[in-house]
């Protein structure tokens, strides 16, 4: 048989622990490695219930005879467990007839052994996504966290950012085109058990458990923290069967990041970032009264990964035309949940500025802008950009149109009117000049002597 052809015996074994936990058995782990023996997988199933232990014997050869199965048949009756038992052998081979008579006698319920071959394995491989040939176990994932808010339509959000923009009306405002690309995240639950000794007894001793929060994608795996650890980690976070889901009726464009390696070798990557994060040096005396430095690392026995949990993180990029422009506004999704992750709404179209006080909008190109690139249109009194607008100065005052033919017009106006109020056209030059005035009178008023 081919398969798991390139795996140690050690590595068949992790590799079970694994298939095991993905079929559903519950605190799945291995026993304490022997000397002469290799180690046994020690889980448990609930069946109507009740909960039995299940112990494990993986044999990574071609045939597998009888005094396997017996020999496991007493270790299970040996082993300290209060409550049912029973035995299972997984092998990549096959069992022998006299093997099979055994087991066969023994029956499927408290006490007996179950036979798993390598015909058993293909079945299974392919329930859970195992790659025989490699033995690696692929991700199968259907879920995804809802991109929407339950209640509130697709673009929401966006029109939630619009509604701060100043002269929008957004009964006007054409429908985004919004896109939907799912990213692959994965849980990773491990437990660290470890102990150190020296020769003064135990130094240090952990008991931890972790929950890794992963980016999965095409680019390596990578720790997600802040708010998309947030949106995934949230038990609550409401969940979509991406099967079912009709997104594409639903969205302009759905895409679908690949996970970008298998669960096994995501385990693998968490594991040894688990030892990483949990070395630590300790100091200690010694019998001899000198002390003494320790750096601790738990092994990769030590750790182990409880559950692997992949869900797809929907980011959602829309595009909005106003105008001349498109603006992009992105976020992740988690039902009502969201986190943004790109903003071009809030954010001055001439000046890049993000943190202005007000943004308004110029219905006659399209910008949002900043308060710095925003006026007052002369001749109509509305907000025009300073990008868009066609000056001229009145008064000595830079007056702003949205057009040369608003401006023609305004010439016109200008120049019909009475004296005072071409001065008003500039405030500040007008109360200058009211001032100069003044002054001046004061002046002659002086020097005539009236004072
Ligand atoms: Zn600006
Ligand atoms: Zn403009």
């Amino acid at each position: 048989m081919a398969i798991l052809d390139d795996l140690s015996g050690y590595e068949f074994e992790d590799l079970m622990e694994d298939v095991f936990r993905k079929l559903g058995y519950e605190n799945v782990r291995q026993s304490a490695r022997t000397a002469d023996e290799g180690r046994d997988i020690l889980m448990e199933e609930v069946v109507d219930g009740r909960r039995r232990a299940v112990v494990v014997e993986c044999k990574h050869t071609d045939t597998v005879s009888r005094p396997v199965v017996q020999k496991l048949h007493s270790a299970v009756a040996t082993y300290d467990y209060d409550g049912p038992k029973r035995g299972m052998v997984a092998t990549t081979g096959r069992f022998t007839q006299p093997a099979r008579e055994y087991a066969g006698k023994l029956g499927d319920g408290d006490g007996g052994i179950e036979l798993l071959d390598g015909r058993d394995l293909r079945a299974i491989a392919e329930e859970i996504g195992l790659d025989l040939y490699n033995g690696r176990i692929e991700i199968l994932c259907e879920h995804s966290l809802a991109p929407t808010h339950p209640t509130a339509g697709r673009d929401a959000p966006v029109y939630e950012a619009l509604r701060d923009v100043e002269n929008l009306t957004l009964e006007k405002t054409p429908t985004p085109e919004t896109a939907l690309e799912f990213e692959p995240t994965l849980t990773i639950r491990a437990q660290t058990s470890a102990t150190f000794e020296t020769s003064v007894g135990v130094v240090h001793r952990l008991e931890e458990t972790d929950d890794l929060v992963v980016h999965a994608g095409r680019e390596g795996p990578r720790v997600a923290t802040g708010d998309v650890r947030d949106l995934v980690a949230n038990p609550n976070a409401p969940r979509i069967d991406l099967e079912d889901a009709d997104l594409e009726d639903r969205f302009d464009d759905v895409g679908r990041d690949r996970f970008g390696a298998t669960e096994t070798e995501y385990k693998e990557w968490a594991v040894e970032r688990i030892r990483d994060h949990h070395t630590t040096t300790v100091h200690y005396t010694g019998g001899n009264n000198v002390d003494y430095e320790k750096t601790c690392t738990p092994s990769r026995s030590d750790v182990s990964i409880r559950s692997i949990d992949p869900v797809y993180v929907p980011h959602v990029t829309s595009r909005l035309s106003l105008g001349e422009y498109d603006y992009r506004y992105a976020y992740y999704a988690a039902g009502p949940s969201r986190t943004t992750t790109e903003d071009g709404i809030h954010r001055c179209v001439h000046c890049d500025e993000e943190d202005a006080d007000t943004y308004t909008y110029c219905a006659n190109c399209g910008s949002i802008n900043c308060p710095d690139h925003i006026r007052t249109e002369r001749l109509e009194d509305d907000p025009v950009c300073t990008g868009c607008a066609v000056t001229e100065r009145f008064a000595l005052k830079t007056k702003y149109f949205y057009d040369e033919e608003n401006l023609e017009a305004f010439r016109e106006e200008y120049s019909e009117m009475a004296i005072y109020e071409k001065a008003m056209e500039n405030p500040a030059l007008a109360a200058a000049a009211v001032f100069a005035l003044v002054f001046l009178v004061g002046v002659a008023s002086s020097s005539m002597g009236l004072l």
